[in-house]
């Protein structure tokens, strides 16, 4: 029988990596809903769109070209044909897409293509391993397994300054600090507080390795 697994976590929880690599050891697909969001937000921009106009911002949403790859080995997203896997993790990108993340009418659309992407991986490839914010909730509630993945403040801090600037110093913490403090903050309506919802599994990654993660969602899965 076909298999979701839901994985809903704060940015620098390794949510990405381990969902990836959990997908690959159960051979179902993957799914990066952040990315949707992400390539939303590079679209709008690309148009020259103010991402404050909620109205515009919506209807961008719904023309939005996307195709977004859902083998965890080529998760290659394109917009109107367009490679922009590498260009939906630049900065300039994730300080501005909770603006269009926030829009309500641009998580209708987003999360109603997110249900069909799940649908069609569970014909397609016996299940999928779909990550976001709001996947064990609204998305997928329905989910055979539901995961929540945390990180301790400092665990997140020195994740995400080594994936975006290859160290974990004390200047480069500083600066990837800002970062995700801004990112928290302006998702705050979109991620509530990280605290597991009712059946949600937590599992908290602070001390434990990539592999010990991966270990620790399988362990969920295959109980
Ligand atoms: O997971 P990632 O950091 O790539 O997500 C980028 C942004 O997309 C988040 O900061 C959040 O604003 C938005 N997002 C969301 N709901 C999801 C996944 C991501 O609002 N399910």
């Amino acid at each position: 029988a076909p298999i979701t697994v839901a994985i809903d976590g704060p940015s620098g929880s390794g949510k990405s990596s381990v969902s990836k690599a959990v997908a690959r050891t159960l051979g179902v697909a993957y799914l990066d809903t952040g990315a949707m969001y992400r390539a939303l937000a590079w679209w709008a921009l690309d148009r020259g769109l103010d991402l404050t106009d909620q109205a515009a911002v919506a209807r961008a949403a719904h023309d939005l070209p996307l195709e977004i790859g859902t083998d965890p080995d080529d998760v290659t997203v394109r917009v109107d044909g367009t490679d922009v896997t590498e260009a939906i993790r630049q900065t300039r990108i994730s300080s501005q897409v909770s603006a269009v993340a926030t829009n309500l009418d641009v998580r209708a659309e987003l999360r109603r293509r997110q249900r069909e992407l799940i649908e069609q991986a569970r014909h397609d490839h016996g299940g999928v391993v779909a990550e976001g914010r709001d996947i064990t909730t609204v998305v997928a509630p329905d989910a055979e397994h539901r995961i929540l993945v945390t990180a301790s403040e400092e665990a997140r801090l020195a994740r995400r300054s080594t994936e975006l600037h290859g160290g974990a110093g004390a200047e480069l913490l500083a600066a990837t600090r800002d970062q995700i403090v801004r990112r928290d903050r302006d998702d705050s309506t979109v991620s509530a507080f990280f605290v597991p919802a009712d059946g949600v599994v937590g599992i908290d990654t602070s001390e434990l390795s990539f592999e010990e993660s991966v270990q620790a969602v399988l362990d969920v899965v295959q109980a």
